[in-house]
């Protein structure tokens, strides 16, 4: 380790995802002095791969107060923020093709009716008359106006970039190796960039690794348990304007958005089988996007593919996050493993860390993502 090159910091965020930079943005606006440590750029992996839906509707009801918290700082984000973020609310359509799943929506939608978030049932000729670039074979669909989407791209780097500007240190092409603990406190993070390893002296770690988080908090002998799987996307040429929705069918498998400049962007809304980080895009899922798209969407027949590409989810085995401080460390924070729907919750996942950290307590309670839950 070359002793010239120590740092000191406050805070020592790890991993430059929607969740490290979200939280680095309120920190440095509150004034705390932050350093954030991206092994490569930032939002490079899901946070900048993913579908960018913006989504209240459809979640586990244990993270749906967060989401509709994390839909007003979206709004104040896009008036914020830039580069322009691509924020919009253009509604959210998830669609069904069998009584089963329309009636499943049905229940959901009393349940989001009663926690405050508005949505609607769209019966067969409601859905025709609103959606009427959807194929004729759903039964119905259940619609929340107030989701929307952005640009993946965009999003992460105008937060890190943002708070930049207000003071923090973003380090990127730096990889945290070890955190290390002396008693049960954090005192310091080792790193490595070009130049070789250093440490940052720090009380203090935000640990967002999405779905490598486990391997560094090993280093402290944390087990979290997150495991990785594969998501794919596709994108077509531009195309005429034909939609403002994110529109999904689990029954096809399958999501779509229409992008501000009018290419579509086409996911699978199933998870992948088997736990892996490779990244690359077999050809079956290529097909599989292809048809359901073409099956959801009839006037994407025959369009083209500009490109593919992949993501690495992060899940838990419950499907929600984990916002939690670790019992018998102190100053650390671990914020990982939003099971593929963190792009919504990256804001107030942020904004929570940092009320944390700055007022002594989260606005909002994060019992329900304690590690704890997976100790007992
Ligand atoms: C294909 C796909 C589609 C998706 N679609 C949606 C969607 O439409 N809506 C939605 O809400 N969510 C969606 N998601 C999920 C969403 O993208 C993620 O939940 C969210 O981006 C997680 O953000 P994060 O910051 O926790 O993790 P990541 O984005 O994974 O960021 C973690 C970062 O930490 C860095 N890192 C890790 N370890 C270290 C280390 N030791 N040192 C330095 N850096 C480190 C990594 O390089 C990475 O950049 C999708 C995900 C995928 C893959």
């Amino acid at each position: 380790m070359n002793a010239s090159r120590k740092m000191n910091a406050p805070v020592v965020i790890i991993g430059g995802g929607i969740v490290g930079c979200a939280a680095a943005y309120y920190l440095s606006k509150s004034g705390v002095q932050v350093t954030l440590l991206e092994r490569s750029v930032l939002g490079d992996e899901a946070s900048g791969r993913n579908g960018g839906g913006v989504r209240q509707q459809c979640r586990d009801r244990r993270e749906r107060g967060l989401a509709m918290a994390s839909v007003r700082l979206w709004q104040e984000l896009q008036a914020t923020l830039e580069p322009d973020i691509e924020y919009r609310q253009g509604g959210n359509i998830r669609l069904a093709t069998d009584e089963k799943r329309l009636s499943d929506l049905r229940c959901q939608s009393e349940e989001e009716l009663q926690d405050g978030l508005p949505v609607e049932m769209w019966d067969q000729s409601e859905l025709r008359r609103r959606a009427p670039y959807l194929a004729e074979i759903f039964l119905g669909a259940k619609y929340c106006a107030s989701d929307g989407m952005a640009n993946p791209l965009l999003v992460s780097r105008a937060l890190g970039w943002a708070a930049q500007r207000s003071g923090a240190r973003i380090l990127t092409h730096t990889e945290a190796f070890q955190i290390e603990i002396q008693g049960r406190q954090v005192t310091s993070v080792l790193a490595k960039d070009a130049q070789g390893e250093f440490v940052i002296e720090t009380p203090q770690v935000i640990h967002a690794g999405g779905p490598w988080t486990p391997h560094l908090s090993q280093t402290l002998g944390v087990v979290v348990p997150i495991v990785p799987a594969r998501s794919s996307l596709a994108i077509t040429q531009r195309m005429p304007r034909l939609f403002d929705e994110f529109v999904s069918s689990h029954d096809l498998g399958v999501y779509a958005r229409q992008a501000r400049e009018g290419q579509i962007h086409i996911g699978r809304s199933v998870s992948e089988p088997g736990e892996t980080f490779d990244q690359t895009t077999p050809l079956p899922t290529i097909e599989k996007l292809a048809r359901g798209a073409a099956q959801m969407i009839p006037a994407l027949r025959g369009s083209n593919f500009l490109r593919t590409w992949t993501g690495t989810l992060e899940n838990t085995p419950d499907g929600i996050a984990i916002i939690s401080a670790v019992d018998g460390i102190a100053g650390y924070l671990i914020a990982a493993g939003f099971s593929g729907h963190g792009f919504c919750l990256g804001p107030i996942a942020g904004k929570l860390l940092s009320e944390w950290l700055v007022e002594g307590e989260p606005s909002m309670s994060l019992r329900e993502f304690r590690l704890a839950r997976f100790q007992k």
